[in-house]
């Protein structure tokens, strides 16, 4: 699916159509520290088996993306998810 790099839409905060410039967003590093991650490493200690089983295919072909559209003129962004496609691709503006 190819998506154009700029998009006229609607923003929210100024309450008109403005352009959008369009990226594809992408999850940050998780940290190795958080409860979360010091509660599962716990439980992965010692010997025997893992937590929860290692999931070994995937039953799904595409991913679920995330489109990030940014207002050119407050810089107001709205995110908007679960597009599933295989391919996602930001193509040049067409003019
Ligand atoms: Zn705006």
């Amino acid at each position: 699916m190819k998506v154009p790099k700029l998009v006229k839409m609607y923003c929210p905060r100024c309450k008109t159509h403005t352009e959008h410039s369009v990226t594809l967003y992408k999850s940050g590093k998780r940290r190795t520290l958080s409860e979360g991650q010091r509660r599962y490493d716990r439980k992965n200690l010692g010997y025997g088996s893992k937590r929860k089983p290692e999931q070994k295919r995937f039953a799904k072909v595409t991913k679920k993306q995330v489109l990030m559209f940014k207002c050119q003129k407050c810089g107001y962004t709205i995110m908007k998810h679960g597009i599933r496609v295989k391919k996602l691709e930001l193509a040049e503006v067409i003019k």
